[in-house]
């Protein structure tokens, strides 16, 4: 079936919705649709592969997604019932915070330089259940191997974010990749005293970082803040969440963007009151600081963003919006 449009008149909305009417009128009494094949299908069940790429001057990135982790209103410092109703409502999400538990991904990226092959971030392989642990079958959806690697740059040690280095029997996944972090995330989750003088609950995490990076330690890069891990991608110090978080800022060409980590866990609610905090923090009010003040620079600036706990692919921009800010997820990037 095809729709001839006079090459010379330009269709109006019009007579475009009437002939779309008039082709859905024709196509609902066929009798092909009737037949009940159609509506005896199996509902697959399950999500399409977790993959997005979009480029930034002439590098290619690719976001995957490890999967999702539920989070409980005890677990945000500062979480107010009325204010996250508020801010669902400004966000235009229907549903405020049932109170109960919301889902919040876990991203990671790979970064094509042409050069270069740089994981950021890897997810959490089998540390959390079926709900994660996706990253390296989306890593394969997108047509690349693990062993391609060249980097895995870690924005910090936790294990939603390095628990992906190793599988079940704690050998690399990634054999032909150095593994890039700052200097302070290292010494701090690798430094005995710093261990032991830990709460218990958080002790349980200096193991996990220990293990996923046991592999990499003869083949391991430790860097500063504003270093280039290649040309145009520099180290942003972003700390607070963790002493040594960071992000990458990427330029290319006139394009640039950051990948900013762990600045935002809730999508939904950090931008409208970015005084929340995860309990994850290592030093709260630092992560507080530093979330408002890249916020503020990169509204100024209008760079966009990916990050690890936006809703995937996590890619978007953040503007002022009166005391707070508001974030724009991107829109599709149609073309490469
Ligand atoms: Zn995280």
């Amino acid at each position: 079936m095809s729709v001839s449009i006079p090459a010379s008149s330009t269709i109006s909305r019009r007579s475009f919705f009437s002939t779309t009417a008039a082709l859905a009128g024709s196509v609902a009494v066929s009798p092909l649709l009737t037949n009940s094949a159609f509506a005896t299908a199996p509902l697959s069940g399950s999500q399409v592969p977790g993959i997005y790429r979009l480029k930034v001057g002439s590098i290619e990135i690719t976001a995957l997604l490890d999967g999702h982790l539920g989070v409980k209103q005890d677990l945000i410092a500062g979480f107010n019932q009325q204010k996250a109703e508020a801010a669902t409502k400004a966000a235009f999400r229907k549903n405020p915070y049932p109170g109960s538990e919301m889902a919040i991904p876990v991203n990671g990226y790979v970064i094509n330089t042409g050069d270069k092959l740089i994981a950021v971030d890897v997810g959490t392989a089998n540390l959390f259940g079926p709900s994660l642990g996706h990253l390296k079958s989306n890593l394969e959806h997108a047509g690349y191997k693990a062993e391609d690697i060249d980097i895995v740059y870690a924005t910090h040690l936790h294990p939603d974010h390095v628990g992906g280095l190793i599988d079940a029997n704690g050998n690399s996944v990634f054999p032909n990749a150095e593994l890039i972090t700052h200097e302070v995330e290292w010494n701090f989750w690798l430094d005995d005293g710093i261990l032991s003088n830990a709460p218990d609950g958080m002790k349980p995490f200096f193991q996990m970082a220990r293990n996923a990076v046991k592999p990499f330690e003869k083949s391991r890069t430790l860097v500063q803040n504003e270093q280039e891990i290649v040309p145009g991608i520099r180290v942003v110090g972003l700390p607070g969440h963790t002493p040594g978080h960071t992000g990458l800022h990427i330029t290319s060409g006139k394009d640039e963007l950051l990948i900013w980590g762990d600045v935002v866990h809730l999508t939904a609610f950090q931008f409208a009151n970015p005084d929340w905090t995860i309990v994850f923090d290592v030093d709260q009010d630092l992560a507080r600081k530093t979330r408002i003040n890249i916020f503020d620079r990169i509204a100024t600036d209008r760079t966009p963003v990916l990050g690890m706990h936006l809703d995937f692919p996590g890619a978007g921009h953040v503007a002022r919006d009166g005391n707070a800010y508001k974030y724009h997820a991107s829109s599709w990037q149609y073309q490469l």
